[in-house]
């Protein structure tokens, strides 16, 4: 039924952002997501940047979303290591940068695409290519397969189109973190900005989304445990607070007002840079976007917004070439997003990996790369991905 057509896997950011900017170009796509409903919940919610938002706006959801959630201004740490409390301000001047519920995200793009773009239970298992044609047959879980013209893999950091184009594996931080949401229903009292609380080699995280809403994470160190636990968001819960048990009282309120089912749990994963460099990311009509291409830690806050740059990049050059040169437009999105990608993912990783417990001389050098490379280290959100 879908057979001969531009065919997304995965109604993530990336692939919604993809069908939308392709919608926006004129060229029609269906979206196949493995699970039965819009996949809104989880992660709690993302802060996008000036660039997040630059692409945004050529996806024309921009003032919509600006609606959802405050703007913040300031960034500052609280070091509660020590006696005294130490406060550091990082960025006066942030840009435009929000905190965004996912849910106002994934819906926002999903009512912004025609009815019927993306097909839910369509779980994909393998991809091949047709040994006539070579056009690539997707075949699902339950069996049924069809023939596209064209394949965008938004499938995430477990990506099945990445393994078809034979990248390296996915890399894992000895980090992880828990996200929720909390909602004061008489308003909090917090100052629009990042704040980030820092102790024992734990970060706790909070940004409000407007005057009711706050979203925290604790990014802490793995400890191999039963994965299953963190499935439950009560174990999630009394965990986060337990390890949390000598913070200050108002950041464990918040945790224990929690809305439950906003809690989720993930290990922190990363594409390495340098496979970045090397890897190939399409072959003939099949690519990769998104984190099924880049997943990197959210030190920076950037995957979402790198998601929304290669959707605008990736239908302006599938618009300009056309699909019957969907292969040039597809070398030409990896040209033109390779340092891009490059450049945020390793000045994440040199973040990760000093959040990391790392030895001296691992540690020396990462700062020495960070100097060098990264000494605005705001540079990650002047990019433009340009007009769609
Ligand atoms: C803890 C944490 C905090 C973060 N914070 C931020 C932040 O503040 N700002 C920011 O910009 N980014 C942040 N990110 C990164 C951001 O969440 C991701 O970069 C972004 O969600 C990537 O979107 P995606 O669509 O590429 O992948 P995903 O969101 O993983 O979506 C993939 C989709 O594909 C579907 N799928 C997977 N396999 C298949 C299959 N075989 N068949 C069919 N469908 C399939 C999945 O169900 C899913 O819907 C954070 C990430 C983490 C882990």
């Amino acid at each position: 039924m879908y057979d001969d057509q531009v065919v997304i896997i995965g109604a993530g950011i990336c692939g919604l952002a993809t069908a939308l900017a392709l919608h926006k170009k004129g060229i029609k796509s269906v979206v196949m997501e493995r699970s039965e409903s819009l996949r809104n919940v989880t992660g709690a919610a993302i802060t996008i940047r000036p660039n997040g938002w630059r692409a945004l706006d050529q996806l024309g959801v921009a003032n919509i979303l600006r609606r959802t959630a405050v703007p913040f201004q300031r960034e500052r740490v609280v070091s509660l290591d020590g006696e005294r409390q130490q406060e550091i301000s990082l960025y006066h001047c942030v840009g435009e940068t929000r905190c965004l519920r996912r849910k106002d995200i994934i819906d926002t793009l999903y009512a912004a695409l025609p009815t019927a773009t993306v097909k839910f239970g369509c779980q994909l298992e393998s991809i091949k290519l047709d040994p006539h044609t070579t056009k690539p047959i997707l075949r699902f879980i339950d069996g049924s397969s069809i023939i596209a013209k064209v394949v965008i893999g938004c499938d995430g950091d477990k990506s099945i189109v990445a393994d078809f184009l034979n990248l390296k594996r996915i890399k894992t931080f000895p980090l992880c973190e828990v996200r929720g949401l909390t909602n004061y229903p008489y308003g909090h009292s917090f100052a629009h900005e990042f704040t980030s609380f820092k102790k024992d080699n734990i970060l706790v995280g909070r940004i409000p989304i407007d005057n009711k809403l706050v979203y925290w994470f604790c990014t802490q160190q793995y400890i191999l445990k039963d994965e299953r636990i963190w499935k439950d968001p009560k174990v999630i819960q009394h965990n986060t607070l337990e390890l949390l048990s000598n913070y200050p009282q108002g950041i464990q309120e918040m945790i224990k007002t929690t809305e439950t089912k906003s809690l989720s749990f993930k290990r922190l994963r990363y594409r390495a840079p340098w496979d970045l460099i090397t890897g190939t990311f399409s072959r003939g009509t099949v690519i990769v976007a998104g984190d099924a291409k880049h997943v990197m830690g959210p030190f920076l806050g950037q995957g979402g917004s790198a998601a929304l740059e290669d959707a605008v990049v990736l239908a302006r050059n599938m618009a300009q070439l056309g699909l019957d040169h969907v292969g040039d437009a597809f070398n030409l999105f990896v040209r033109q997003r390779r340092i891009r990608v490059i450049r945020v993912s390793l000045q994440t990783y040199l973040i990760g990996m000093l959040s990391s417990n790392p030895s001296r001389l691992k540690k020396f050098i990462c700062i020495l790369l960070m100097i060098i490379l990264f000494r605005n280290q705001k540079s990650h959100m002047d990019y433009d991905c340009g007009a769609l």
